[in-house]
């Protein structure tokens, strides 16, 4: 069910408008991208350049301009809000929404039925042990609406474990997973997310890089655009 050899993504002239911007200014222009096989794709790029409006809109939330075409596996999709989209991703984003609800809740977000031992399993694997039992009630204590009562880093390890709860998505997109994290805890969880590259297509945004010896191909975004794209050894 994992992404494999002959699994295939492409995207073609991807642009990308927000409503309130200047009518000739595009945030993102002219995107190409491929994904065959086994190949994970960083993005890299100063701040700004559109890292996070095109992990948006892979996971369905920026609608790209017109003309822009999606193929999956060899099917055109219309947009990225169809099924057989929306069923394969996972999207980790920069600032993870948090519910107001339970810190368990928040981590079964995907896979509402997981069992507890799997929720446990996640949440240790995403590096909360230590934050959970300084927590009296653990895994079933509440927390707040975006993000309210807990650090970014936090957020970043519960949508994480949202991720390693679920198996069966094969796209995992990450938006700086790891930005609000000290290198040691980075480090620790990259341990854990390394394995996740084999059988998954990762498109991962990072200023990290040494991230990049994980990744077959990198895409830098300047002003929206694709000023470099090749292998670590290319660039
Ligand atoms: P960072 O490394 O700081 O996360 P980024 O590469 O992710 O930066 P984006 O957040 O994609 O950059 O922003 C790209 C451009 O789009 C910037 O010029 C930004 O100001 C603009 N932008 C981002 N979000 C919106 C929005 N909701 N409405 C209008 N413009 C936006
Ligand atoms: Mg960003």
């Amino acid at each position: 069910a994992g992404w494999g050899a002959d699994s295939q993504l492409t995207l073609t002239s991807v642009d990308f408008h927000y409503p309130d911007a200047a009518a000739d200014t595009l945030a993102l222009h002219d995107i190409h991208l491929q994904a065959a096989g086994m190949a994970n794709i960083a993005i890299i790029g100063r701040s700004g350049s559109g890292k996070s409006t095109l992990m948006n809109l892979l996971a369905g939330f920026n609608q790209p301009q017109q003309g822009a075409r999606i193929v999956l596996d060899g099917q055109p999709l219309t947009s990225f809000n169809q099924p057989q989209w929306q069923d394969s991703v996972s999207y980790i984003p920069q600032d993870p929404y948090i519910f107001s609800a339970t810190i368990a809740a928040n981590i079964r977000f995907y896979v509402p039925d997981a069992s507890d031992a799997a929720v446990q399993q996640a949440a240790r694997q995403a590096g909360l042990t230590d934050w959970l039992a300084a927590l009296p009630a653990g895994l079933d204590t509440m927390i707040g609406e975006g993000q309210r009562g807990i650090s970014g880093g936090q957020a970043q390890r519960i949508a994480v474990a949202r991720v390693l709860l679920d198996h069966h998505r094969r796209i995992l997109l990450f938006d700086e997973p790891t930005a609000h994290l000290d290198i040691e805890t980075e480090y620790e969880l990259k341990q854990t997310l390394l394995p996740l590259f084999q059988d998954h297509l990762v498109i991962f945004a990072t200023h990290r890089l040494h991230w990049l010896t994980a990744m077959d191909q990198i895409i830098v975004l300047e002003h929206g655009r694709i000023s470099e794209q090749g292998t670590l050894a290319q660039l």
